[in-house]
């Protein structure tokens, strides 16, 4: 698809409307946000039934990750955005005694999110309402190969606000580049490492702030003091919500020796259980994956895998679909593409690890750096190796549930990105802090001002010893001179000053 967009009208537009936005107050924006989550979750079937027709993902994904999460977010994000964005007051030196310290949250103008096709849904809404929660217009491009035509539209139609802030524009990468070229006053980018690399590219010489949410190679640690049911149903899960098409998958298992065999037995015979159907009624467990291409790729992982010697379980196309059956490997080394690169499909790889230090270095031996997890009654220990992991995100006993709560920050390290979006930092990623600072009107000279003269530079030399001293002694001499530079300050140039 090679659209042909005029950009440079669609960011004229836009920033006439984040110029009206700039009066629209923060409660009129937050009641929009209420608006659309009770219009989401009035709408979900119809919803569900679009999402699947396009990713062809389950029934209970789309209803789990995609809705009910953006609801979860949406919900989160009207009540956490008054006290976030408000005027914030921040403590003023006492050097600076009398005046008073703000700091504002003010929009950025134009956001433009290009968002990719694993959660056409999520990733998109929970974005827009970001900005537009923050003051923003937004132009989203979606993904070409799930551009939910219409949908964001529709869903917002009857918010006055939110349906002028929002722009839809569909297309392939080309439709985005140009977009980037009309210079938005910022970019949030989801999608994989080599796009984004692309797209700081473009953005560098434009100096456009680029936020960068991207591939993973999620490591799952498990010690050998868990509960082997709920850690064996936490990794299935973990590695095949999905159809594994997620950036937080756990696309490497490891587990300590002791209790390697039987954990794969275990993943293997539930491995088998999984049911594979796409257009179900909510009773599959994976759906079909959204592109062939990806279907490729993950063929691709597994046939290098089991070239190089590694053991596959399971796997294989349901003929004449996109539906891939989940695969369970073992065996693998470090110059398996399943090792190096994401796979982002239903596969599962499992490895042994002998203790702490060698989980810790074999989770850390990867680019990527988007989230873990790590499995232990032994909650020190868990909280130590969380400490030490190269990620954005850590669950412990738990997997991909740190974006289940929508105040905590998401994002990456290395190659899966920077910037954060969701909780609190996120939303003020929307932002720009403008610093203010209010003295009140008098005819009072400051002591800094001019005219610099050899009795002030004293006079300052006694105020840093007694500001930065300690004890009574210091705080009196910092008081004498403080008050002795007070009154030199409003008197003109004395002749012994020269
Ligand atoms: P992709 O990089 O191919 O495409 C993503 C978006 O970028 C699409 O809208 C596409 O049209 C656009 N695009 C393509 N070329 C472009 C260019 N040169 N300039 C600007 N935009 C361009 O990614 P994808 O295949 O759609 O998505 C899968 C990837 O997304 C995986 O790597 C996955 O890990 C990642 N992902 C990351 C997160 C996260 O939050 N970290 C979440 C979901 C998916």
């Amino acid at each position: 698809m090679n659209t042909r967009i005029d950009a440079t009208a669609i960011l004229t537009d836009a920033r006439q409307v984040a110029q009206a936005l700039r009066e629209v107050p923060l409660a009129a924006r937050v009641k929009e946000l209420r608006r659309l989550l009770a219009k989401l979750r009035d709408q979900r079937e119809e919803v569900i039934d679009r999402i699947v027709a396009e990713t062809g993902k389950s029934r209970t994904d789309a209803l789990v990750s995609e809705v009910m999460g953006t609801l979860d977010y949406l919900h989160w994000l009207a009540g956490a955005a008054p006290g976030a964005l408000c005027e914030q007051r921040v403590s003023t030196p006492l050097a600076l005694f009398g005046k008073k310290s703000r700091i504002w949250h003010e929009p950025l103008g134009v956001v433009l999110v290009i968002t990719p096709w694993n959660y056409p849904l999520h990733i998109a809404l929970t974005t827009i309402a970001t900005a537009f929660v923050a003051g923003n217009a937004v132009l989203l491009k979606p993904s070409e190969h799930t551009p939910l035509a219409g949908l964001f539209e529709e869903l917002v139609a009857d918010l006055p606000w939110l349906s002028q802030a929002l722009t839809v524009v569909q297309g392939d990468g080309s439709c985005a580049q140009a977009l980037i070229e009309a210079r938005p006053d910022k970019i949030c980018f989801t999608g994989s490492t080599r796009t984004g690399r692309r797209i700081l590219a473009q953005a560098a010489p434009l100096l456009i702030p680029v936020e960068l949410e991207l591939g993973g190679k999620d490591a799952m640690l498990v010690f050998d003091d868990v509960d082997l049911g709920r850690t064996t149903a936490g990794a299935l899960w973990g590695a095949l919500t999905n159809g594994g098409q997620s950036c937080t998958a756990v696309e490497r298992l490891y587990v300590q020796r002791g209790i390697y065999d039987e954990m794969v037995s275990r993943l293997r015979s539930g491995i088998d259980a999984l049911v594979v159907n796409s257009g179900d009624e909510g009773d599959a467990d994976i759906g079909a994956m959204t592109t062939g291409f990806q279907c490729d790729i993950v063929e691709r992982h597994l046939d290098d895998a089991r070239a190089k010697g590694a053991v596959v379980h399971g796997g294989g196309r349901v003929s004449g679909t996109h539906m891939l059956r989940p695969a369970l490997v073992t065996g693998m080394t470090d110059d398996m593409l399943l090792m190096q690169e994401e796979t982002f499909g239903p596969v599962l790889p499992v490895l042994p690890f002998t203790d702490e230090a060698d989980a810790i270095r074999l989770a850390n031996n990867s680019r990527f750096g988007l989230s873990a997890s790590v499995w232990s009654k032994d909650l020190t220990r868990a909280r130590r190796v969380a400490a030490a992991l190269n990620a954005g995100a850590v669950s412990i006993n738990n997997v991909m549930l740190t974006e289940g709560n929508p105040a905590l920050p998401f994002g990456g390290v290395g190659e899966s990105g920077y910037g954060r979006t969701k909780g609190v930092q996120g939303l003020l990623g929307m932002t720009r802090s403008k610093a203010v600072l209010i003295d009140k009107q008098s005819r009072k000279i400051e002591a800094n001002w001019f005219p610099y003269t050899r009795r002030k530079y004293q006079l300052f030399g006694e105020l840093v010893r007694g500001l930065f001293g300690h004890g009574l002694g210091a705080l009196i001499r910092f008081a004498r001179a403080g008050i002795t530079l007070e009154n030199t300050a409003q008197k003109p140039r004395q002749p012994e000053d020269k």
